[in-house]
């Protein structure tokens, strides 16, 4: 990818600018994290503007439904959405950034027809629902059933940690549709809608006091067979699609915003003397440069998977595990500008984004995961036991 910006992305980051200056002064305030439908109501109205303005899908091909826009457009439109402060993309996250790729990629023209005008205008939302309680790390070990009925799957198990179930129309699931075969191989990867009778989802409070996960029981549930994404049994190789796009572009908007939060902190610094200190100066210069080599990593990444066919390679391993690193530091360092006593003045943000930095190690697959994958499939070490 050429790093240097042509006349034609310049023309497109100063529409883009002109838009968000016009749009931003007028949208409602943010609602309270905890309102999962006001925050539903919240993202999906935004959502829908960007579809309205054509900034829906920008890097989505054509034939999805995306604008097929470069991926150095992506990234502008990720920067500069960022720089100004504009609403992230919230509950909308699984399905732009990781389903609506998947079925993109590997969906039938039935299927991208069915469930990607939605996503993209913003009015179905959709969750994830991988985890089980005994297979997290070892995604592959997971025991949810689907047992062929007719024209249905008949599924019955248990979900986890699954973000927004609350509020999503549509689950992207994993099911064991041959529980004699290798782990790897009897897999099947489904879109089941999530009022259909049989579905409990019942929510889980985090330490920082969010809603966010809910535990998603499933009691017979049926899903149409032609709602599967790939063949039959072939469901693993469509969820390394799906954790290519996870760890490879779904947060690669959020290293700009840690740009923000940085610049924050060094303002506060400044302000409240602690900019005196050479050695918090260090880490914050430190952060700094971490946080400008992922944003380069990110465009070599994007630029990579647009060259192979737009699936993310396994270099999103890398970056999800240097982001998510560097990210934890960034509100170390934050509460140690701030002190104690600031910290307790803070708003509740400010407190929720600290304590919610520490799920990103484990969200989206382990740093320990991230390693053995980069240390198997980056440096060809042996696998281990
Ligand atoms: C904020 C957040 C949002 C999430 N949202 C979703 C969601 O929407 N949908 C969903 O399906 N899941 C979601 N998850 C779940 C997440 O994907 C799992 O928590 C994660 O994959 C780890 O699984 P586990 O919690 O079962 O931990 P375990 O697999 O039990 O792992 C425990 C520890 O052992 C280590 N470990 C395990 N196996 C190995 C190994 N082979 N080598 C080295 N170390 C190992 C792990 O790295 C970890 O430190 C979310 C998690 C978080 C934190």
């Amino acid at each position: 990818m050429d790093l240097a910006y042509t006349e034609a992305e310049e023309e497109f980051r100063a529409r883009l600018r002109a838009w968000l200056a016009a749009v931003l002064p007028g949208l409602p305030p943010k609602p309270s994290p905890d309102d999962w439908p006001a925050r539903r109501a919240y993202d999906t109205a935004w959502q829908r503007m960007l579809y309205d303005a054509g900034y829906a899908g920008l890097h989505w091909p054509v034939d999805a439904g995306g604008q097929g826009a470069t991926p150095t457009q992506h990234l502008i439109f990720l920067e500069e959405t960022e720089k100004a402060g504009a609403p992230y993309v919230g509950a909308n996250f699984v399905g732009l950034l990781h389903a609506g790729p998947t079925i993109a990629a590997e969906g039938t023209a039935g299927q991208r027809a069915r469930w990607l005008p939605p996503v993209l205008r913003g009015d179905e939302i959709w969750c994830q629902g991988f985890s089980e309680p005994e297979a997290g790390s070892d995604l592959a070990a997971l025991r949810t059933r689907a047992v062929r009925d007719g024209d249905d799957y008949v599924v019955s198990g248990q979900k986890i940690w699954t973000s927004h179930a609350e509020v999503a129309d549509w689950c992207e699931l994993l099911v064991r549709t041959d529980a004699d075969a290798p782990k790897h191989r009897g897999i099947s990867w489904l879109a089941m809608p999530m009022d259909a009778p049989g579905i409990t989802v019942r929510p889980l409070r985090t330490p920082a006091g969010s809603t966010e996960f809910a535990e998603v029981f499933l009691d017979e549930v049926r899903v149409p067979v032609r709602n599967r994404v790939g063949a039959e049994n072939d469901g693993w190789r469509v969820t390394m699609v799906t954790l290519s796009f996870e760890r490879g572009t779904a947060f690669v908007g959020e290293v700009v915003a840690c740009r923000r939060t940085l610049d924050a902190l060094a303002a506060e610094a400044r302000r409240n003397g602690r900019w005196d200190d050479p050695v918090l100066r260090r880490r914050l210069g430190r952060l700094n440069a971490e946080f400008r080599a992922l944003w380069r990593l990110t465009q070599a990444n994007v630029g990579e998977s647009e060259r192979t066919g737009g699936v993310p390679g396994v270099g999103g391993s890398v970056f999800k595990l240097r982001y998510s690193g560097a990210r934890q530091e960034l509100y170390e360092a934050a509460a140690e500008v701030l002190g104690a006593e600031g910290a307790f003045d803070l708003d509740r943000e400010w407190v929720l984004d600290r304590l919610s930095s520490l799920a990103y190690t484990i969200a989206a697959g382990t740093s320990q995961i991230q390693r053995n994958i980069v240390a198997e499939r980056i440096l060809g070490l042996p696998k281990g036991r």
